[in-house]
């Protein structure tokens, strides 16, 4: 089967043939993969933000038919559609026994043990299966807690969305946060995961929501399909954090950075209302620190990390399929492009220029 392969830092993909084992083990599916979201985490990796060991297989958000199943799997059926997660967990940790698979202690348990045939390689060198899913690839070799069973009127290539962007989205707004029927929320970062946290937080009946942003395209689509009902420009803006407060009568009772930028969470906690919250959605790259006003924390303010929107894979998923075939959330709205593996690198390119909407490699 052919994947996009990550030799080196800075490197382009190489699209080329790539082996995966003949036998599965008990615990292990084979997914026959539909699409792949490109996503920043990706690209975090890419261009050495997030080092990671090469060469590596990228993409972790997928969607696909299973066509083998290992013989310990039970509840997995040949033929099912499944959504390929990086949320991928144990089970038996203390995190998941206390219902947080997202926080799981023990991924190493859902790996293949070090010197075993791994679940990728080319001519016999082992290529790193990146957050256990390596979706930028024509064939998954998943650990069953890897895969969650969707319901098949579910188009495939939106699927593959609701393994991150979605959840995350979705899941900082409703899970992490509970944002709260009339609160007031705004979102710095009006990208994928922003969007998400924007549609989230309308499902959780907050009042306000203001989406911050500095592509004009992004907020109009913020406003248009997901609920904003405020708007800021970030480039055309001087002070975001004083317009905020002015929109939302004092200061956000929630605001998310979905950026991934450290001196934005100066921005977001100045845009916080007195005892509010700043909750960190955005990936940081291995070095970065957050510098802010300790005098925030007097004012009650908190800024706390979120991990995944603290995703369930086999309770939430299902349930936002559920949302998109009730026509409650949007997702069609979220995809820029259609594109091939082999046009890959050029959907990496438009990700690192900032195009903003997602873009699916669709097998
Ligand atoms: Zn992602
Ligand atoms: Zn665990």
């Amino acid at each position: 089967m052919r994947a996009a392969v990550l030799y080196e830092a800075h490197g382009r993909l190489r699209v080329e043939e790539v082996d995966t084992p003949t036998l599965l083990l008990p615990n292990e599916v084979r997914v026959q993969t539909a699409a792949v979201g490109l996503c920043h985490s990706d690209l975090h990796v890419i261009e050495g933000i997030v080092a990671r060991p090469m060469p590596v297989v990228l993409g972790h958000e997928a969607s696909g038919v299973v066509t083998e199943i290992g013989s310990a799997v039970h509840d997995i059926r040949v033929g099912d559609h499944v959504v390929a997660c990086f949320v991928v967990f144990c089970g038996s940790c203390r995190m998941c026994r206390a219902g947080q698979p997202a926080m799981c202690q023990d991924r190493e348990a859902t790996m293949r043990a070090p010197g075993t045939e791994p679940r990728l390689s080319r001519q016999g060198r082992e290529l790193h299966q990146w957050t256990n899913v390596a979706g930028f690839a024509e064939e998954m070799v998943l650990h069953r807690n890897a895969v969650t069973v969707i319901d098949e009127r579910m188009p495939l290539d939106l699927a593959a969305m609701l393994g991150c962007a979605v959840a995350t989205g979705v899941g900082s707004a409703r899970k992490v946060a509970r944002v709260k029927s009339g609160d007031a929320v705004a979102i710095i970062g009006a990208g994928g995961v922003g969007l998400n946290v924007c549609q989230g937080a309308v499902l959780a009946g907050a009042a306000t929501v203001v989406a911050v942003d500095r592509s004009a395209h992004r907020l109009r689509l913020a406003a248009e399909r997901f609920g904003a009902t405020h708007l800021v420009d970030a480039s055309a803006e001087e002070d975001v954090a004083a317009r905020v407060r002015e929109l939302t009568n004092g200061g956000a009772d929630h605001v998310f950075e979905a950026v991934g930028a450290p001196h934005l969470i100066d921005v977001a906690l100045d845009a916080t209302v007195r005892g509010g919250s700043v909750w960190a959605v955005g990936v940081f790259g291995d070095a970065a620190r957050i510098d802010f006003s300790a005098a925030h924390l007097h004012s009650g303010k908190g800024v706390h990390g979120v991990r995944a929107g603290s995703l369930e894979p086999q309770r939430d998923i299902p349930h936002l399929v559920d949302g998109y075939l009730r026509g409650r959330l949007e997702l069609e709205a979220l995809v820029g492009e259609r594109i091939g593996l082999d046009d890959i690198n050029r959907g990496i390119e438009a990700l690192a220029a900032g195009a903003g909407a997602r873009t699916l490699v669709v097998f």
